[in-house]
């Protein structure tokens, strides 16, 4: 049911799982059900939600003391109760991340380190457990993860619009927001489609759009985002039997992206990917130019920079993505015995990717504030794992904005 009232308590644009789960925090802790949903697109999820690997993660990767770890750790928690107090989805699979020549030892004994930190069950693996565990992958030393799990995210995201709206709520969708301005005690929002509420907070979840969202609301974002396109490969045949769970190379400690891994996805079957390329478009999903966002990324200073600093990196993954027969060469330093011919491409997600100014990745999430509102900066990977941990970060801002009375 569409409200008729062009007011709301709270507007949260984007219904991807973070403003989803900012939704239910931010109704559970201000005491109400008047927040509206927003999304440019016809239902949730649309976006890297709804694309992505389908992994619950451990938080094994990320430095101690970041908001990183300490909310994926906080969040793979809260999502796997949740999905079990629901029925959705979800299954403890645990991974295996492999070094596959000795350089990289000294890299899997500091993620082994990092985890412990993090309060992540780690354990080495000699070659004769790994085989049990993996009976396929070859490694010259591994670790195995027994928190990671995979979950139908989908059915997550459906779910929390399913109490956002119980509780008094709604998502609109097909609304794209293209200004907000503060006027008086309150915002006025315009939406591309004519369509105008009004709002005491407004919440900025548009991932892949974070940034732009953030200035058509009058913020002065000090990130960009960088959209990185993550291809993905089907494994299929008897390939597919080589995986029992998750497998993740030792990813590279200068890049925010984990490598291609292969995983067993929750529905049973096998993928592969992604790849981490530069995209020239946010949503080119069909790998087309959007002459907006390429034309931006040329004008953008902070990714020559960032050209400068991991030229090496990105030509080393473009060359991968634009070759089948590297991603299987690199599959099969994991798994040897799988055979090129079960790879069929898969569709891709892109990841909205934050970048500083002087072209740095910027490593944890990031948060902004700005009058009335509360901008989500960076949630890349692994905010899907984190979204409902999240959700009570961006609450507890929200509620330090004062809201008018009465509507
Ligand atoms: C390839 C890939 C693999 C990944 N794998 C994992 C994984 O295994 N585990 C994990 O934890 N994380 C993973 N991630 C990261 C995870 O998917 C994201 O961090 C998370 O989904 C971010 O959620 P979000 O709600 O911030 O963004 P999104 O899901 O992108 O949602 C943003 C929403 O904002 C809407 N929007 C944008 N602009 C506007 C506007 N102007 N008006 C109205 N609406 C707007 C969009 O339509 C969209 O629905 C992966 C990401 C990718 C791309």
């Amino acid at each position: 049911m569409t409200r008729r009232s062009a007011d709301a308590a709270v507007i949260v644009v984007g219904a991807g799982l973070v403003g989803l789960a900012a939704a239910r925090a931010i109704g559970e802790r201000l005491g109400t059900g008047d927040i509206v949903v927003v999304d440019k697109e016809d239902g949730p999820a649309r976006h890297q939600s709804g694309r992505n690997s389908g992994v619950a993660h451990s938080g094994l990767y990320y430095a101690p003391g970041s908001a990183k770890a300490d909310l994926a750790v906080r969040g793979r928690a809260a999502l796997e109760q949740y999905c079990s107090e629901r029925s959705i989805p979800y299954r403890t699979c645990g991974k295996v991340v492999v070094a596959s020549d000795a350089a990289q030892l000294p890299a899997l004994a500091e993620l082994e380190r990092r985890g412990a930190a993090n309060g992540v069950r780690v354990e080495r693996l000699d070659s004769e457990r790994l085989r049990r565990i993996e009976p396929h992958v070859r490694a010259v030393g591994a670790l195995h993860v027994l928190d990671t799990g995979v979950v139908d995210y989908p059915g997550v995201a459906r779910s929390l619009v399913g109490e956002v709206c119980v509780a008094g709520g709604e998502l609109r969708v097909g609304l794209e927001l293209t200004q907000a301005a503060v006027r008086g005690d309150g915002l006025d929002v315009a939406f591309a489609d004519g369509t105008r509420l009004r709002t005491s907070v407004l919440v900025n979840c548009a991932g892949l759009q974070s940034d732009r969202v953030a200035a058509r609301c009058g913020a002065e974002p000090s990130v960009h985002i960088v959209p990185f396109r993550g291809d993905y490969t089907d494994v299929t045949g008897s390939s597919a039997e080589l995986v029992r769970a998750l497998v993740y190379p030792v990813p590279d400690p200068r890049w925010p992206f984990l490598g291609v891994h292969l995983t067993r996805s929750i529905e049973g079957h096998v993928h592969a990917g992604p790849t981490a390329v530069l995209a020239l478009g946010r949503e080119a999903y069909d790998r087309s130019v959007d002459r907006t966002d390429a034309l931006a990324l040329l004008r953008n200073r902070a990714l020559w920079r960032l050209g400068l600093r991991y030229w090496r990196t990105g030509l080393a993954e473009l060359r991968r993505a634009r070759s089948p027969e590297r991603v299987a060469e690199d599959l099969q330093r994991l798994v040897p015995e799988l055979d090129a011919a079960d790879l069929r491409p898969a569709a891709p997600g892109i990841r909205a990717q934050a970048v500083s100014a002087d072209g740095r990745l910027i490593d944890d999430f990031a948060f902004a504030v700005s009058p009335r509102c509360v901008h989500v900066l960076n949630a890349p990977s692994p905010a899907a794992t984190a979204a409902l941990a999240i959700g009570q970060v961006i609450a507890g801002r929200v509620d330090t904005i004062p809201r008018r009375t009465g509507r």
